[in-house]
């Protein structure tokens, strides 16, 4: 395509911009401005047709720089019949000032459906607070009529078992990629899901031969917003607070929510909780995309994802091939129009397979993403990007206005940037994938059946050939956890009804197989395996380590025997284990405790009956009951049944109440702490609370700060919060106006899940001190992973010191064993090793003075060979260092998890370290405390192991 002769418009003044008044004062002057549209030819485009000319004047005026646009993007059809966005929006896309809530951006694209053949809206669910997900589909009459079909033959080049090369061929030629878009993923990313609205248009009615060919060739599908109750609790708080910021060394902060829980982390979910991602997760093994776009905002001025190192060898080498082949072509036709700052290669990796994108190349599909610069909002702002090195910083690494080689045409060190300049780059690079892959549609669908043939023929040459979940394990329900999110993610599983005899020993019957010569083999392997980081030079964006066994505290075991492939198995749906309860006329009921966190569950749907914690373990007739099992008088048999039977838990009778040691499982007035800058971490504990039946109340720092907490609870939890324990403590700075969270008839999104008339100020050392006395006058302080910084550094545990590790440390995640120190302990109920996989999760050091040596529960042995799964480089920092301790204070007690026992929807394994925290709170300090064991002298006879510390 020829390029437009580009005229250079001065940049816009603040006082040229729409008023916040714009939507309603705009659409009359646009009516008007519609009767004299005339006819507009784009020379050298080969076509002519009405464009509208008032889009024309709004895109110039709100492009801020006259090479921030492009020839794609500097025009739009006038509408005729087909609504635009004006049309329904009030307003051009990129307009200043304006975000669209989720509402209107639905009914723009349900508008749009309506009047046209070339758009077919899918419905896939709703989110947690109720709002509709869908996948709009674009592309030429005929293929939206024929869509069925070509779904139909994209599933069986997704699942080639049975193909034919030639079918395959054949099928190839008479099927069309989708090409699958997902914009406002993150909330404060505002410009997507903007964007993604006028394309829709253009898409639809532009007659350029590139549209056209796109059209022709590709379907088109957009998630238009992929977190849309995140989207409204934004866009209220952007207009609230956050419309006036004009430059970006002194923004107001972001909104405290957006969806209901887990906020940026959406994009680490790699068990799907969000309603969202699970409807996307269920379209995408519907239709099969091969081409999965995810939309993001960060970095200057359009960075597009390539799959740099470390790529996760698992993965198809395809893949990394057509990664950067896309991108390098977008790269080279923003630059030809002149547009500055677009670069690839050096940003994020391939290697965790969490992010929810990434749900495409888990599947043998491509991804692409983009980082286009946006600020948080829909306001110009004067942009500063990184313009110096940073105290102990590489300026080539960390300066994006450096040039590289993957970055030939740097962004600016400053610059006035718009929504519509955002807009235009985000825009025009889609087009030029989608130009790319109208080009070369038929090799992005061979590609797709390549990879997905390979993944499958993979699993007959390359060990493991199969993992088996052993079918006798004590805790099936965590068996079921595991189980069923393979399941979810469209990988197959089989079960055995015979024992069967590999080469890493004999299974019995009702073992789980999941073989890997099938289409998702390699994503079984990638999320059952143990991680081997390919080099400890190298740095990755999120956990280095996720390996599902060790997580749940699950047995997997990979095989290198390849008669696994021939077992015979009954296919398996979903798990879940039946539990069981002896006779009704039992004197009391013992419920076995193996770990299994539906425990906690149990104990909340018994709120209203007497549970007792057996202390030790005993036996009735031959069977042997854990110490930590529940033990329930007869009476409350029908209760007790209603519950133990889907909890797939164990009731055993018992002939009467046993004479052990016991104490009731507490249910302690439950508090969870939060700061209003950093919700997340919080948001993972209320999801597996609410998830488990917890009750607790939420608190933040007016709650705090107002004090008597010890009369309102007995236990506070603060989460890791993933931050200092300075920042914890004192939170958002009081700069600025007051910055309310609070909900209002105009605001209707905000106040939820917790209110406050302003959020600055943290709780301060006033709220320490009231921390200090909940302890003092007998609380139970626990905090988890980075918090336990607080308790050390802000004098409520005066003895404890807090160090951090050395530069040179570096632990992404990495899940590492732990050395259980009082076994007998009510925290490690339901565990029977003392080393146990825990996720790393701290970048705080407790070192305590040796006469509290028996306050620690749990410690980090250190060394290499501590780490089971992923990286951690300088493993010795961390030897002997606490993993769990519990102190006194007063007459409370402070519990510091070193640990997070409750990471993301994932650690399954440590959840019930926690729960038994809570039930056992009473009687934590019971084997804690006394005088500490001198040790012996080291004799010269004992070599150190060659990674020894
Ligand atoms: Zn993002």
């Amino acid at each position: 395509m020829a390029t437009l002769k580009m005229v250079p418009n001065k940049p816009m003044s603040y006082s040229e911009r729409p008023s916040r008044n714009y939507t309603r004062s705009m659409s009359k002057i646009m009516l008007c401005a519609l009767a004299f549209v005339a006819l507009i030819s784009m020379p050298g485009a080969g076509f002519a047709q009405t464009m509208d000319p008032v889009f024309a004047e709004h895109q110039k005026a709100w492009t801020t720089k006259h090479e921030f646009s492009s020839p794609l993007v500097d025009h739009l059809p006038a509408s005729t019949g087909v609504p635009s966005p004006r049309d329904v929006l009030g307003h051009d896309i990129g307009a200043p000032r304006v975000l669209d809530r989720y509402a209107d951006i639905l009914k723009y694209y349900r508008a749009l459906a309506a009047k046209t053949k070339r758009v077919k809206i899918i419905e896939t669910g709703a989110t947690e607070e109720g709002r509709p997900t869908v996948i709009v589909l674009i592309s030429a009459d005929e293929n939206i009529a024929n869509l069925e079909i070509n779904r139909q033959n994209l599933v069986k080049l997704g699942d080639p078992r049975g193909l034919t090369e030639d079918q395959a061929k054949d099928l190839i030629a008479r099927t069309k990629p989708i090409y699958l878009i997902l914009g406002g993923l993150h909330s404060a990313e505002t410009g997507p899901p903007e964007m993604l609205m006028e394309l829709a248009y253009r898409l639809v009615t532009e007659d350029s031969p590139l549209i056209a060919s796109i059209r022709q060739n590709v379907i088109v599908g957009i998630n238009p917003t992929t977190d849309p109750d995140g989207r409204d609790r934004y866009t209220d708080w952007y207009y609230r607070n956050k419309i006036d910021d004009t430059d970006d060394l002194d923004p107001v902060p972001g909104a405290p929510y957006w969806g209901k829980y887990i906020f940026h982390d959406n994009n680490r979910d790699i068990n799907y909780t969000g309603f969202s991602s699970r409807n996307l997760l269920a379209f995408y093994l519907q239709w099969r995309p091969p081409i999965m776009h995810d939309l993001h905002e960060s970095v200057p001025f359009l960075y597009t994802f390539s799959g740099q190192a470390p790529q996760n060898p698992s993965l198809d080498p395809i893949l990394f091939g057509e990664m950067p082949w896309i991108s390098n072509f977008e790269m080279a036709q923003l630059t030809k129009y002149g547009m500055p700052g677009v670069w690839t290669h050096g940003f994020v990796d391939e290697w965790s397979p969490g992010y929810v994108g990434f749900m495409s190349t888990n599947h043998n599909g491509l991804f692409k993403m983009y980082e286009t610069f946006g600020n948080g909002g829909a306001t110009t702002e004067l942009r500063h990007i990184k313009p110096v090195e940073g105290p102990g910083e590489d300026l080539h690494a960390s300066d994006q206005t450096v040039r590289e080689w993957f970055r030939p045409n740097p962004p600016y060190k400053t610059v006035e940037w718009s929504m519509r300049d955002n807009t235009n780059y985000m825009e025009t690079a889609l087009l030029s994938a989608l130009q790319m892959t109208s080009e070369f549609p038929q090799q992005i669908l061979e590609n797709f059946y390549r990879k997905s043939f390979n993944s499958i023929a993979a699993g007959r040459t390359e060990a493991p050939y199969a993992f088996i979940i052993p079918g006798d394990q004590a805790d099936m329900t965590k068996v079921a956890l595991v189980i069923n999110l393979l399941r979810l993610q469209g990988i197959e599983i089989g079960r055995t009804s015979a024992e069967i005899t590999l080469k890493e020993g004999k299974f019995p019957a009702g073992s789980f197989l999941v073989k890997r010569d099938q289409p998702y083999g390699r994503l079984a392997k990638i999320l059952l395996e143990k991680q081997k980081f390919p080099d400890s030079k190298l740095k990755t964006y999120d956990d280095s380590a996720w390996s599902m066994g060790m997580m749940a505290h699950v047995k997997v075991v990979p095989t290198a025997d390849l008669t696994a492939l021939d077992a015979t198995v009954q296919p398996v749906d979903q798990y879940r284990p039946d539990g069981t309860i002896g006779t009704a006329s039992a004197a009391a009921f013992a419920v076995l405790d193996h770990g299994s966190i539906n425990m906690a569950t149990l104990r909340y749907r018994l709120r209203n009956v007497s549970v007792r914690i057996a202390e030790q373990p005993f036996k009735t007739g031959d069977q042997e009951i854990p110490a930590g099992s529940f033990v329930i008088e007869g009476k409350a048999y029908e209760k007790l049944k209603a519950a133990v039977v889907p909890l797939g838990l164990t009731a055993l009778a018992l002939d009467k109440v046993p004479n052990v040691p016991m104490h009731e499982a507490a249910l302690p007035r439950l508090a969870i702490y939060s700061t209003w800058g950093s919700t997340q971490n919080v948001g993972w504990i209320r999801y597996a609370f609410d998830r488990l039946e917890t009750p607790y109340e939420l608190i933040f720092k007016d709650e705090i700060r107002k004090g008597g907490l010890r009369s309102n609870y007995d236990v506070i939890i603060v989460p890791s919060q993933g931050r200092s324990a300075k920042s914890i403590v004192f939170d958002i700075p009081m700069r600025g106006k007051p910055l309310p969270y609070t909900k209002t008839a105009e605001f209707p999104t905000q106040g939820a899940y917790g209110s406050s008339p302003d959020i600055r100020g943290g709780m301060g050392l006033v709220g320490v001190e009231e921390l200090r006395k909940f302890v003092n006058d007998g609380g139970t302080l626990i905090t988890l992973g980075d918090s336990s910084a607080v308790p050390g550094e802000f004098g409520i545990t005066p003895d404890i010191e807090v160090s951090r590790p050395t530069k040179a440390f570096y632990a992404p995640g990495p899940i590492v064993n732990a050395k259980v120190l009082k076994p007998a302990n009510p925290i490690f109920y339901g565990y029977t090793d003392t080393t146990l996989t825990v996720r790393w999760a701290t970048t705080a050091l407790l070192a305590l003075p040796f006469r509290n040596q028996n306050d620690v529960l749990m410690s980090f042995p250190g060394g290499d060979k501590m780490v089971q799964s992923g990286l951690m480089v300088g493993a010795c920092e961390v030897k002997n260092r606490p993993a769990i301790v519990d102190l006194p204070v007063g007459s409370g007690q402070v519990l510091m998890f070193m640990t997070n026992p409750i990471h993301r929807w994932q650690n399954f394994g440590e959840f019930r370290m926690l729960y038994n925290a809570l039930f056992s709170y009473k009687g934590l300090r019971k084997d804690l405390g006394g005088p500490p064991v001198m040790p012996d002298e080291p004799t010269a006879a004992e070599d150190k192991p060659a990674d020894a510390c």
